[in-house]
């Protein structure tokens, strides 16, 4: 059996302006290291699980935060205990997050000497104004020798790139795409901006400070972005995600396709064994835990049937190849169109869905309003 494990990272060299995730300004040395210890101790706890299981790693994701903050020994002593502890794949996807202002040439040698051979780096934009308001301490300078310096290490190069910005008009961001597709990536995120609560760039535009581009513009955003990486050779495989043939991020595969997988570090999320696993965010009680030997979960919601029928629509939906119906009744020993009947006749004759007796996708005029769609398939 092969599953999916991601490893989480909780620092960052300062918090971006739009960022609400689990990650802290990066800390002094020691607490990286007592934090390490912890995580460590997780990765032997999971690991003799894993292999209890009888189950393999078949890809690992350290994300974050920001991975890269750690120092190029950390790094190394990091990867090797993934080698130990983690039952990994012979053909293991192993994906770092990076930001460019990072990643020196020492850590990415270090990465691509550890096996990591796909890099998922954190560029967001190349305007320099738009990077400073989004708190990005990279330029657009080192976002270029960034993503052309891992070119050369990494089979798999990835470029983390936001739409709907302040600012941001729908011809500057083609500008982007074709400045960063003429680097030669292998495989693009194209996320719209999401204005979270307690952010600095939420307070700014509440303020009237910045304005964010109107609903038709990051409408427009997103459909010629799609048209242009389409012209450039890549395939929208997901809602947010383009990739050149046989890049495809698998690790990302195994959520949308609804299978288990494991998350290790603070706050990290996993679905095993049926149901939904939280960890706890406090730093002070994981590394307590830790150090008793326990994994330190702090959430466990068991899946019904009906729920994990569900979240197979709400993410399979995400993929533009759709849902298979062929799986869903290999796992499920239901139809589909039995299941969600209500839903499919009324979206189908809407236009948003189609099916075509093997799938289950969203169409063009899906596309845009892809949540209000999934939502359907969710009980209130
Ligand atoms: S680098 Fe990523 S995780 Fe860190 S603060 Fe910025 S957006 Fe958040």
């Amino acid at each position: 059996m092969a599953t999916a494990v991601y490893l989480h990272i909780p620092f960052c060299a300062a918090r971006c302006t739009y960022c609400d995730f689990l990650t802290f300004p990066e800390t002094n040395p020691a607490a990286r290291q007592s934090y390490l210890r912890a995580l460590l101790g997780e990765m032997e706890l999971w690991g003799q699980k894993l292999r209890a299981a009888g189950c393999e790693a078949a890809t690992l994701y350290l994300g974050g935060g920001t991975p890269t903050v750690l120092t190029a020994g950390d790094l190394q002593r990091l990867l090797s205990s993934c080698r130990r502890l983690l039952p990994l794949a012979l053909e293991v996807e192993w994906t770092v997050e990076a930001n460019p202002c990072t990643l020196t040439q020492e850590k990415i040698t270090v990465l691509a000497a550890g096996g990591v051979n796909r890099i998922s780096l954190g560029i967001q934009d190349l305007c320099g104004e738009r990077l400073a308001l989004l708190g990005r301490r990279h330029s657009a300078l080192q976002a270029r020798q960034a993503l052309l310096a891992c070119k050369d290490y990494f089979p798999s190069v990835s470029a983390d790139l936001m739409t709907a910005l302040p600012g941001q008009t729908t011809a500057a961001l083609l500008d982007t795409l074709a400045a960063v597709c003429d680097l030669g990536p292998h495989h693009l995120s194209l996320y719209g901006l999401q204005l979270e609560e307690g952010t600095a760039l939420h307070a700014m535009v509440e303020s009237g400070k910045v304005s964010l581009p109107d609903e038709d513009t990051a409408l427009s955003m997103f459909t010629e972005a799609r048209e242009y990486l389409l012209r450039r050779g890549f395939v929208h495989y997901e809602i947010a995600n383009y990739a050149l043939p046989g890049h495809y991020c698998r690790h990302n595969l195994t959520y949308w396709h609804n299978l288990p997988y494991v998350g290790l570090g603070l706050g990290a999320h996993s679905f095993w064994e049926g149901k939904r696993l939280a960890n706890t965010r406090h730093l002070r009680q994981y590394k307590k835990e830790l150090a008793a030997g326990k994994i330190p979960v702090a959430e466990i919601l068991p899946i019904t049937r009906r729920q994990e029928m569900e979240d197979t629509m709400m993410l399979g939906l995400r993929l533009r190849q759709g849902v298979s119906l062929q799986d869903f009744r290999r796992r499920f020993g239901r139809d589909l169109g039995d299941v969600f009947a209500g839903q499919l006749t009324r979206l189908q004759k809407l236009g948003l869905l189609a099916c075509d007796g093997q799938y289950v996708r969203l169409t063009a005029a899906g596309l845009p309003v892809a949540n209000a769609v999934i939502a359907e398939f969710i009980s209130p």
